[in-house]
């Protein structure tokens, strides 16, 4: 698992656009690293701001870490003081992929490279690399969890189904939802999954900020709506763990039918994996900031030396602009079944963590 996933083959590794890097080989600078994260409040961008920085100064760089509050102007603030401050690359996971244009038009004016961190960065060409896992992956690993949990290829049906996803600034919602979808959608079609609402478009199961409240507000909303009389609902497809942990604050609730649903997530937060051993969700992806981390490291490392960018993929992220090189580390799923192994057994958590 992790990055070593797909090797980069040699013809991909090209990096696409040699004029990006060449600044970067014989300057003698400040060896500091901008990285600008979107928000403390999600556990995993807090895990991912430590990894890096720990990761950056063992690699011998001063590190200028940055968390905007979930807000765009705070944001690209800190991104223009860290252009200004001398910072030599950035690493950006950003709050809105479509805001940092004018900001970022900055940064390659003075030939400051940018690394967009797990977020793609859209509409400017000032993006020389990304890095993240593997998105649309992440989307059909939860849909054919799903398949697998309902045994949808063998049972009969129909099951009840209703669908969340993510912000809708954030590119990476699209490629969840759609990876989840391509895998869900043949069984709607042929009604063994029922979606009661009939809320299936992007735009209509979207969360704005990936938030918990608005979450668990529409689940508390559907539940009034069409589940009051103990209606079973089956399956509930949320594309992370902030999503999920509202949609199961109002199952929890308000919810009356028989069993719980089988509800998906991303992220394995520590509140999340909770709720998976206690029963109120039912998977979540295992994306181990730690080797992302790793090769973001590696990329900057690269960068700096003139040296081959490590990318794996280069067909797939178009941003607006054209289509910038990326490295796409490998996603899993982690259940009650298989998280001692992966969580526990590989460090990311102690077993203390997750009472
Ligand atoms: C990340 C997810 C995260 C979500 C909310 C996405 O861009 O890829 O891991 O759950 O943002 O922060």
């Amino acid at each position: 698992i992790g990055c070593g996933g797909k090797p980069a083959s040699p013809a991909s590794s090209e990096p696409a656009a040699p004029a990006k890097q060449e600044a970067k080989t014989e300057k003698a600078g400040s060896n500091k690293i901008g990285v600008a994260m979107p928000t403390k409040d999600l556990q995993r961008w807090n895990q991912d701001g430590s990894n890096m920085k720990n990761q950056l100064e063992q690699a011998g760089y001063t590190v200028d870490l940055q968390y905007a509050n979930n807000d765009i102007s705070t944001q690209v603030s800190q991104i223009e003081n860290m252009i200004t401050n001398g910072c030599e690359a950035l690493v950006i996971a950003s709050i809105d992929g479509g805001s940092l244009g004018t900001v970022l038009a900055k940064a390659k004016e003075a030939n400051i490279p940018v690394i967009a961190y797990d977020r793609l960065i859209m509409d400017t060409d000032a993006v020389s690399y990304y890095a993240t896992f593997d998105n649309y992956m992440v989307g059909t690993i939860q849909g054919n969890y799903i398949v697998d949990a309902l045994d949808l290829k063998n049972a009969a049906g129909p099951f009840n189904i209703e669908l969340f996803t993510g912000s809708p600034d954030d590119n990476n919602a699209r490629f969840f939802f759609g990876g989840a979808m391509d895998v869900l959608n043949p069984y709607i079609e042929s009604g063994k999954l029922k979606v009661v609402s009939g809320q299936k478009k992007f735009e209509e199961v979207a969360t704005l900020n990936w938030s918990t409240e608005e979450a668990q507000k529409r689940m508390e909303n559907l539940i009034t709506a069409y589940y009051s009389d103990g209606t079973q609902l089956d399956v509930v497809l949320s594309s992370n763990d902030s999503c999920a942990i509202g949609i199961s604050n109002a199952l929890q609730g308000s919810y009356k039918g028989e069993k719980f649903p089988v509800l998906t997530g991303q992220d394995c937060d520590v509140a999340a994996m909770k709720n998976i051993l206690n029963g109120k969700q039912s998977m979540s992806i295992f994306k181990d900031t730690r080797t992302l981390a790793a090769k973001v490291v590696e990329m900057v490392n690269a960068i700096m030396k003139g040296a081959e960018v490590p990318v794996n993929d280069t067909k797939t992220y178009d941003n607006g602009k054209g289509i910038v090189p990326t490295f796409l580390c490998e996603p899993v799923f982690a259940d009650k079944d298989n998280y001692k192994e992966l969580l526990i057994d590989s460090g990311y958590y102690t077993e203390d963590q997750l009472k």
